[in-house]
Formats: structure tokens, sequence, C-alpha cells
């Protein structure tokens, strides 16, 4: 199974920002088509997606930590978390990929240099044999995301 280690992928967002930000890693509910999937069996459900555990009503990724909202598996998170709050959905035309338009960073800094710069970065990045050979042997991890394609942004498309 290939592993995401071997790449770096700078973030868009600050850590500081992620770290104060009450959006990601909790869920509306147990079959959120927000959580991540990932290859770790062990901590997902039949499609590959990881399980949540229920606190005071919410649904918390089972890595959250609620006490300094960090990420217990952060060096070795799922794909999903570490392109978020950009990610790729499959199309028969191709892998789009999109910008969530929920997180409130990128509410504010969409329109900025800095933004168009960092989907210059990514398109690159999905450019790479490495990338795409990654993706090639994990394709189950690139899902679906027409059912809520309102609430993001289209920013181009690629072929594996
Ligand atoms: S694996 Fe880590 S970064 Fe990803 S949703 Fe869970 S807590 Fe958040």
């Amino acid at each position: 199974m290939a592993e995401l280690s071997p790449f770096f992928l700078k973030q868009f967002v600050p850590s500081q920002v992620c770290l104060k930000c009450e959006g990601c890693c909790r869920f509306q509910a147990a079959d959120s088509i927000w959580r991540p999937k990932w290859d770790k069996k062990e901590f997902t459900d039949d499609n590959d997606y990881v399980t949540t555990i229920v606190d005071c009503g919410r649904h918390l990724c089972r890595f959250f930590n609620k006490s300094d909202s960090t990420c217990r598996v952060y060096a070795d998170r799922p794909f999903e978390c570490v392109l978020y709050p950009f990610l790729l959905s499959r199309h028969v035309e191709g892998i789009k990929a999109y910008v969530h338009l929920a997180c409130p960073y990128v509410q504010d800094h969409h329109s900025s240099a800095a933004f168009n710069e960092y989907v210059e970065y990514l398109r690159a990045f999905f450019t790479q044999p490495r990338t795409l050979d990654f993706l090639r042997g994990n394709s189950r991890l690139i899902h679906d995301y027409a059912p809520v394609e309102n609430e993001l942004r289209y920013l181009f498309t690629f072929v594996l």
C-alpha cells in the first residue's frame, strides 16, 4: 500500500488559525460525507471513512484531541486531512479539485493573490508523477463530493 509520507504538501491555512477554529474534525453525523477517507482498516468503516466518537451531541473524529484541538495522528493523518480545505472529487471527465467554501480562512482569503498562488502550487503538485502514482494506488480514497457541490468552488481538473 502506498503511503502519503513521501510527500510534503505546503499548507494554505496557517496552523495557528486551524487550532482556534471549531470547524474541522467535528461532524454533524456519524456518517458525514466530510469525514476523511483513510486506508487504515482498523479505524475506518466499510467505505474507508474514519469513524467518529459522540461527544456532547457532536461526532468527533476518533483522532481528534478535544482538549487542545490537535490531531493525535497528525504526522500520518489521512490524505484528505492534509489537503483540506482543498479536496478532490471523482468525475467522469477526471479528478476535479475544489476548495471548501465553509472554511472561514478560505472565506477571508479566496480572492487573494496568495490563494491563486496556492492553487497553482496544487495544480503543479497534482501533475507530479509520484503524486499521480500515489492516487492511482489509492484511488478509493478519492470520493464523490457531488452531493455537496454547492459548498465548493471548482479549481481545476486532472486525469489519472
Ligand atoms: S485524522 Fe486528524 S486532522 Fe483528520 S479529521 Fe481526524 S483529527 Fe482531524
